[in-house]
């Protein structure tokens, strides 16, 4: 391993071995730069951003902006000055955005016309990715920025592994989102482990649709910089809907879909009616929150020729910790995430007693490898309650089966207590999404009174969206899960919704809903 390789090192010395193959396509115009048009815009960006924007080594870059082809060619500018890249959700207000370019200690923003005005206060150097950019201060166009710098003006500065690459932010499901600093070493572990696994999906190059944030780890380092190491064309998607996936999967021959679970349930009540060419799908991989094995099942049905998988991650493990490999031959069993990826290890606690399990027992999933996080930026002791004599607590609840595949329940802190009891609400969500009339579906904790009431304590209620056509009553939905769980999970209360709060990269804002539910405007 050589020490001073970076991660934009090791995708343009993928870029420079297959220069005349594609490498990035805008889904909505149809440009597309080959890897050896990647590999000098990256290289003149860098150059540019270092003497005309003096981003210097350590520099904290943030990148506000929804997908497009010079997202990656920026993210890889900037970590290729040894500078930090750092992301943020668009969609964010603009007090979120300067409380995050506060905490990521920003120098400069990478951002599009649209989003300027949320920023607009900051005052702060900017570059404009698109636009005529009308002359405001501190705002430098970028065609502006690269124009006539030439990409033999890159020096490369002196660069370890061991260095902070970027500052990702953890998706804030479960509370604050937190700084994750990850280093070149991280990326390049993460970018390999992954692709070497997932050679055995199938001969030559695939084709990748990049619908999911860029912003996010699992767009950036899982669909974009692990597949274009690896020689991938990645289609890049800024806005999608499942016709819109579906539309880019027949034009571009896409054979790889990586969805997040709301696409997958999209997938699995509404398949592709028939209407598109997908006969180039090889695999549709399904990640970022849990997703019960029915709704597997029925994607399976609707895309015989695909294989379906199932992967789990994290921001702090810089993506991918354990992915299903294809099981041809032999039947097929869903509701896996799959076996650890190449060098990652993983081992399952007693929450309590912190006592490692055996197989089959549930508990605290643990991980240590090449991949894990240095830290919480700024934040000693969020990091020091993460990681532990070098494994990473995930806070998720999973188990192992004998044959080492690993089953994600669900977080930890989203389990709801009733007396003795812990019920995983997903396990339940789950189950409500096998019901044919139920598009989409969410279980909170109802907290109620205490004594004298009998069922004090937290019990299962849930929101659900029924098909169109659906005369389904809120009694019915109880019993259909009544029938099928222990008695103690059965849902006290449903209410039929229009639709569930879901974040952009695909997590149930469970949150929201039951702050919602407290100030009882549900
Ligand atoms: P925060 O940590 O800020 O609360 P977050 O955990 O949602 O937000 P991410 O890093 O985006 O931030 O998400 C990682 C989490 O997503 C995992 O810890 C796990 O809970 C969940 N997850 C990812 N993949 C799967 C999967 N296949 N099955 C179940 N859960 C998953
Ligand atoms: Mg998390």
């Amino acid at each position: 391993a050589d020490p001073e390789l970076s991660i934009s090192d090791l995708v343009l010395r993928r870029a420079a071995a297959c220069p005349s193959a594609l490498a990035l396509v805008d889904a909505a115009t149809g440009r597309a730069l080959t890897f050896g048009a990647l590999r000098s815009a990256v290289l003149v960006a860098s150059a540019a951003l270092s003497s005309r924007a003096r981003v210097r080594r350590g520099d904290a870059v943030l990148l506000l902006a929804p997908n497009c082809v010079l997202y990656p060619v920026c993210f890889l500018a900037v970590t290729a000055l040894g500078a930090v890249a750092t992301t943020a959700n668009p969609l964010y207000t603009p007090r979120e955005i300067a409380k995050q370019a506060a905490d990521a200690r920003a120098k400069l923003f990478v951002t599009v016309s649209d989003l300027l005005p949320k920023i607009a206060d900051l005052r702060l150097p900017t570059i404009l990715l698109d636009g005529d950019g009308a002359s405001l201060p501190d705002v430098t166009l970028y065609s502006d920025l690269v124009a006539g710098v030439q990409e033999t003006e890159y020096r490369r500065p002196p660069t370890w592994q061991s260095d902070t690459a970027a500052l990702f932010y953890s998706s804030g499901t479960t509370g604050q989102s937190k700084g994750v600093v990850l280093t070149h070493s991280n990326f390049i572990a993460a970018a390999t482990m992954v692709t070497s696994d997932q050679d055995q999906l199938g001969e030559g190059r695939n084709v990748l649709l990049c619908f999911l944030p860029m912003f996010h780890i699992f767009g950036m380092s899982v669909v974009t910089l692990g597949q274009l190491q690896r020689g991938n064309t990645v289609v890049v998607m800024a806005r999608f809907d499942v016709d819109a996936v579906l539309a880019a999967v027949e034009r571009h021959r896409v054979t790889y879909l990586f969805c997040a679970s709301p696409v997958m349930i999209a997938l699995a009540k509404h398949g592709s009616g028939g209407r598109y060419d997908l006969s180039s799908l090889r695999c549709i991989g399904s990640g970022g929150a849990p997703l019960g094995k029915d709704v597997m099942e029925a994607v399976a049905e609707k895309f015989p020729n695909a294989e379906i998988i199932q992967g789990y991650g994290m921001t702090e493990t810089c993506g991918i910790i354990s992915l299903e490999y294809p099981q041809k031959g032999r039947a097929r069993q869903f509701g896996s995430t799959g076996a650890l990826v190449t060098g990652v290890e993983a081992k399952i606690i007693d929450v309590k007693t912190t006592k490692h399990l055996p197989p089959n027992q549930l508990g605290e999933i643990c991980i240590r490898g090449p991949n894990i996080m240095q830290g919480h930026f700024n934040n000693v002791q969020a990091t020091e309650f993460t990681i532990k004599q070098g494994w990473l607590h995930t806070g998720d609840l999973g188990y192992f089966d004998e044959r080492c595949q690993l089953y994600v329940v669900d977080r930890l802190k989203e389990l709801i207590k009733y007396k003795g009891f812990q019920i995983a609400p997903a396990e339940l969500e789950g189950l409500l999404l096998s019901h044919a009339e139920i598009l989409d579906a969410v279980v909170i904790p109802l907290l109620l009174p205490k004594y004298p009431d009998p069922e004090a304590g937290e019990v299962p209620i849930a929101y659900v969206v029924r098909s169109p056509k659906s005369s389904l009553s809120e009694v019915d939905v109880q019993k259909f899960i009544e029938k099928q769980v222990a008695y103690y999970k059965r849902l006290r209360k449903v209410t039929v919704v229009d639709s569930v709060p879901k974040s952009v990269s695909g997590k149930i804002l469970r949150r929201e809903l039951i702050a919602q539910v407290r100030s009882s405007k549900l």
